[in-house]
């Protein structure tokens, strides 16, 4: 029997690296979306190099999945990118990477892949941010573009349940990643101050385990304790 395929972004760090290395480990093929080519020394992995910051490039990237990887059912999207601090700090063009990455190309991402998707009667995946949550200061931008990723999904869910697609938004806090090297704050090392990604990537097999006709809409994961220790601001 053939391997199911999925599509994941941002697979060659973090939390989108686990997601990979625990679907190939579980018998999926994987076409993974990212700038740099991680080495997964599997068979199953292949990879479309493409910056999601660049809409142009997400566009023909989404068209090569959509005419070439026709058996796909699940779509991930993980890549993402977070800047913080006071919001004057940020300049217009991070805010722009920011948008581009964590929103728009999901956004077009999901609309080119849809209709496979749903023909396969297959799934979507978000991974947002329990900043999307809750309101906090130093990361107002990053938080809009993650309530809207969830917001999207949740309504694209409303959208396309009658198609039988199945559409979840995983929330997790503050995850042990490089995604904190240029911010002003970061997780202390106490084991149970951060998630781990493979932490969430137990969330997506959890997800991918629920029966047929029952829908994991949302996922929230949150660190035992809170303990974060602060940086120098930079501005970017
Ligand atoms: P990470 O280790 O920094 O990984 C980010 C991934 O996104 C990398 O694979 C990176 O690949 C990709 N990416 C970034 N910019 C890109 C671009 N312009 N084009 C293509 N790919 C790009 O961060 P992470 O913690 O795993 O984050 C993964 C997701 O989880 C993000 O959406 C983040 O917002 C979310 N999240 C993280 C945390 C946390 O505390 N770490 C908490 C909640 C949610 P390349 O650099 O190779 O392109």
């Amino acid at each position: 029997m053939s391997r199911p395929l999925a599509v994941v972004t941002g697979t060659s760090s973090g939390i989108g690296k686990a997601i990979t290395t625990s679907l190939l480990t579980s018998g999926w093929s994987v076409v993974g979306i990212c700038r740099s080519t991680p080495d997964f020394e599997s068979s199953s992995y292949t990879h479309l190099t493409c910056d999601l910051s660049n809409p142009d490039e997400v566009a023909d990237c989404t068209k090569i999945i959509s005419d070439t990887y026709k058996d796909t059912t699940l779509l991930i999207n993980n890549a993402g990118v977070g800047y913080f601090g006071p919001h004057e700090t940020l300049s217009p063009k991070t805010l722009q990477e920011m948008t581009q990455v964590n929103l728009l190309a999901p956004l077009i991402l999901t609309q080119g892949l849809l209709r496979l998707l749903r023909e396969n009667r297959g799934q979507i995946i978000a991974i947002s941010s329990f900043s999307a949550e809750e309101a906090s200061s130093f990361g107002a931008a990053y938080a809009a573009t993650k309530a809207g990723l969830s917001h999207f999904y949740e309504s694209l869910f409303e959208e396309t349940r009658k198609h039988g697609l199945r559409v979840t938004t995983i929330t997790p806090d503050i995850t042990r990643t490089p995604f904190y090297s240029d911010a002003p704050f970061a997780p202390s090392d106490n084991e149970h101050a951060a998630l781990t990604p493979e932490c969430v990537a137990q969330a997506v097999q959890n997800v991918l385990a629920m029966r047929d006709g029952t829908v994991t809409t949302k996922v929230v994961l949150r660190p035992q304790r809170i303990l974060l220790d602060k940086r120098p601001m930079t501005s970017r």
